[in-house]
């Protein structure tokens, strides 16, 4: 009995460095992509190399498929990380839209491309009586084989938008003045509203910074404090306990802190 636990110790701990390899090849991914900071890298990147140390030799042999298991479970979260970062991205690609088409319509207020860009992205995102506000001024007026397909859209969405609440208009962030549909920027203190709303009162980005300190957590309360419990030389329980409470807090604010947004 004590062989085969000892056998079975060796082999997951030889084999959970192939979860933990995956692991940190995605955690240095995400820092590439900008989703990480260096320092939560490297603190998911400890924790990691702790975990297969702590499978490889457990306080107590029963211990290592219970690591192993969780190591394992820690990489089926995958697939769910890779759809949030997916849908992300898509996100911060249609505020990048709005982005620009505000930086066009700040120099030229009624030009059709980039109104016409906005409005496309505030249908989609549901702000449906804004699109068509922002929409008609620069289609009227222009001859109507020039701007066909615009109109043909433009008529879509208004036979989508027959419902009067689509047309109640947004608050503000910024001052939470309630804006008219067609207004563009803010008519109390000047903000682009529409882009703090299409951006969303959560800051970007951070997704995967939580996700690792989420883990890095989890390992510290369910490893690494009941390991240090065990320990009998004086002192040493608390001692370690302590310093584990003082670094998961110190880690978690860091890592739930919002960042500045960028505007
Ligand atoms: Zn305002």
């Amino acid at each position: 009995m004590m062989l085969a636990q000892a056998l079975g110790t060796t082999f997951l701990g030889c084999l959970v460095w192939i979860p933990i390899a995956v692991w940190v090849i995605a955690m240095v991914h995400w820092t590439v992509q900008g989703e990480l900071d260096i320092v939560v890298l490297i603190a998911g990147f400890f924790a990691a190399i702790g975990l297969g140390y702590a499978t490889m030799n457990p306080p107590d042999p029963a211990w290592s498929p219970v690591l192993f298991g969780l190591v394992v479970a820690s990489i089926a979260l995958f697939p769910i990380a890779r759809v949030a970062f997916a849908r992300r991205a898509l996100e911060a690609m249609e505020v990048e839209r709005a982005e620009q088409a505000y930086a066009t319509l700040r120099v030229s207020q009624n030009d059709l491309g980039a109104r016409m860009k906005l409005a496309r992205v505030l249908f989609a995102k549901g702000f449906v009586g804004e699109a068509i506000k922002i929409a008609e001024p620069a289609l009227q007026g222009l001859p109507r084989r020039l701007v066909a397909d615009e109109i043909r859209e433009f008529e879509a969405w208004r036979y989508q938008a027959r419902d009067p609440a689509l047309f109640r208009g947004t608050a503000c962030l910024n001052c939470r003045t309630m804006n008219a549909p067609g207004e563009i920027y803010c008519s109390n203190c000047g903000a682009p509203f529409l882009l703090d709303a299409l951006r969303g009162p959560f800051s970007r980005g951070g997704l995967g910074r939580k996700l690792v300190a989420a883990w890095v957590l989890a390992i510290l309360l369910f490893i690494g404090i009941p390991a240090a419990s065990r320990l009998t030389g004086p002192g040493q329980a608390p001692a370690l306990i302590g310093l584990q409470v003082v670094v998961g807090a110190l880690f978690s604010w860091f890592a739930l802190r919002e960042k500045g947004r960028a505007s």
